[in-house]
Formats: C-alpha cells, sequence, structure tokens
C-alpha cells in the first residue's frame, strides 16, 4: 500500500465514522423537532379555533351572524336530530311571575313566546351569556325588541320593550340589562315576549323558564327534531317526552311526586333510587 492508497482509506474511514454520527444527531434530534412542530400546530389551531368562534355565539350550530333577521337561516341550516340545551348559568329577564299568554296558537296565528307581566320602565335582562345580534322596531310585531345568540346555542327574544339599552354585536353576561318594559309594537299592555329559538325553531319558553318560581326546570333542555317544543310542561309526559324535576330545598319525594303526577314508585324506579333516598336541592329527578 502506497501513502495516497492509506491517505484515502483513512479520508473514507473518517467520513464514514462522521457520517455515520451526523446521522445518529439527525435522528436524536428529529423526535423532539417533531414534537415541537405538532406544538406549534396545535397552538396554530387553537388560536385558529378560537378566532373563529370569538366571530359569534354557537358558532359551530349556525351558518350565519345577520344584523337584520330574526329568521335569518330558513334552510340553509341543518338541524341536528337532537341537542342538549345547556341552561346553567341562566337569570331570569324579569323577576315578574305573570303569565298573561302562553306560548301556541293564538287568535288563529302562533304565539311564538311566552308573555310575561311588565310595566313600562320595568328592567330586562339578558337570560344567558350572549352576544346581541339585532337591535331593531317593527311597529307591527315585536315594537322595540332585542335577539340575543347564546354559546348554548339558543337565541332569545325580547319584545315590545319602551327602550333598547343595548347595540348591536355587543357582549352581554346573563343578568346584565338590555332594555326596559313597554308596550310598542302589535301589543296591547304592557308586557315582554319573550322567544327562544333553536336555530329558528321556537321552542315554548316554559319548557325552559319557569316564572312563577323564578327558576329552570332543570339544568337542561333536550332538543329533539321533529318532537314538539310547544305543549307546556305537564302535558310533556303525553307527548312521549321526557320530564325532569329539578329538586328544591324542602322537597320530598312524595311532594315531588304529587306535583308532577306521579307515583313514589314510578319516581324511584325511573331514577333507581329508594323511598329513604336523601334528596339534594339541585339534583334532577326523571319523572316520566
Ligand atoms: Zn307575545
Amino acid at each position: 500500500m502506497n501513502f495516497n492508497c492509506i491517505k484515502t482509506v483513512a479520508v473514507a474511514i473518517v467520513a464514514m465514522v462522521s457520517l455515520n454520527s451526523f446521522s445518529q444527531d439527525l435522528i436524536a434530534r428529529q423526535a423532539p423537532i417533531d414534537r415541537k412542530l405538532k406544538a406549534v400546530d396545535s397552538l396554530a389551531l387553537q388560536k385558529q379555533i378560537k378566532a373563529e368562534q370569538s366571530k359569534y355565539p354557537a358558532y359551530s350550530l349556525y351558518p350565519n351572524w345577520n344584523n337584520e333577521y330574526v329568521h335569518a337561516y330558513g334552510n340553509s341550516v341543518s338541524i341536528p336530530d337532537s341537542f342538549r340545551i345547556d341552561l346553567t348559568g341562566f337569570c331570569m329577564p324579569t323577576p315578574s311571575t305573570r303569565i298573561t299568554s302562553p306560548f301556541g296558537p293564538r287568535w288563529r296565528r302562533m304565539h311564538n313566546g311566552l308573555d310575561v307581566k311588565v310595566n313600562i320602565g320595568d328592567t330586562i335582562v339578558a337570560a344567558f351569556d350572549g352576544k346581541v345580534r339585532i337591535v331593531k322596531f317593527e311597529r307591527r310585531g315585536y315594537g322595540n325588541y332585542v335577539v340575543i345568540r347564546h354559546e348554548n346555542g339558543i337565541e332569545t327574544v325580547y319584545g315590545h320593550l319602551s327602550k333598547q339599552l343595548v347595540n348591536i354585536n355587543q357582549t352581554v353576561k346573563a343578568g346584565e340589562p338590555i332594555g326596559l318594559g313597554g308596550n310598542t309594537g302589535r301589543s296591547t299592555g304592557s308586557h315582554l315576549h319573550f322567544e327562544i329559538r333553536f336555530l329558528g325553531v321556537a321552542i315554548n319558553p316554559a319548557l325552559m323558564f319557569d316564572f312563577a318560581r323564578q327558576d329552570v326546570t332543570a339544568d337542561s333542555y333536550l332538543f329533539v327534531k321533529n318532537r314538539s317544543h310547544s305543549s307546556s310542561h305537564t302535558s310533556l309526559a303525553s307527548n312521549g317526552a321526557i320530564k325532569y324535576y329539578k329538586v328544591r330545598k324542602g322537597d320530598s319525594l312524595s311532594k315531588i311526586a304529587v306535583r308532577n303526577g306521579v307515583s313514589v314508585n314510578t319516581l324511584c324506579k325511573l331514577n333507581r333510587i329508594t323511598k329513604t333516598t336523601i334528596l339534594r336541592p339541585g339534583q334532577v329527578l326523571r319523572c316520566s
């Protein structure tokens, strides 16, 4: 072997060794780099999702955000077969306990809301956190009204106000004043026309809000497509819908049974409890 030849072999060996260690280094570094990239990716993704969601509440459900029309969806919306509406974090829109006209057919047309007695100037507040979609006046209908979209998927409408206290696209908190009671639009006598809509479908507010007791009927409401959302709470059972009751302080099983027209035995069976089970306030019982 001459000198040149030895040199070539030596260079080759050095090259092989260094290449080997270099590629090993590469592999060793690869994993953390990958993880880093993924972390960046999901952060960017989360940021994007957040930005989209902040455009308007219930972004994944609604196709648009429209400041003109209460019924802005029509056929452009696909209504899920069922959807659980979270009612926690609610606030009664008014402390009034008097219903002056229920939801349902009235004078040959549909009354899509619930009328609650309020006086001109009474404070009306937002039922849930949300974003104000419409602040308008309609002479032959709602009068001065406000529509709010909520993160739980529903929209609430407040009609016949004497004054609106919010602006469109304003973010509001549950309990925040949004208007004053009045008698504007198609209305005889001051009252609040309170409407609840899920993707445009009117739901009887009495199914969620019990104005007499100033409480929600349960912690959530299960919306089921093609099921009537107009019946009053008591006739729900006969429609095959499940009826729930939220336990209040001082309630007993027999009290709840009488109030909901079921037997104590049925209550026990439905809720897998016994007659001696201690009920805690806020607990939700199935009553049908
Ligand atoms: Zn009304």
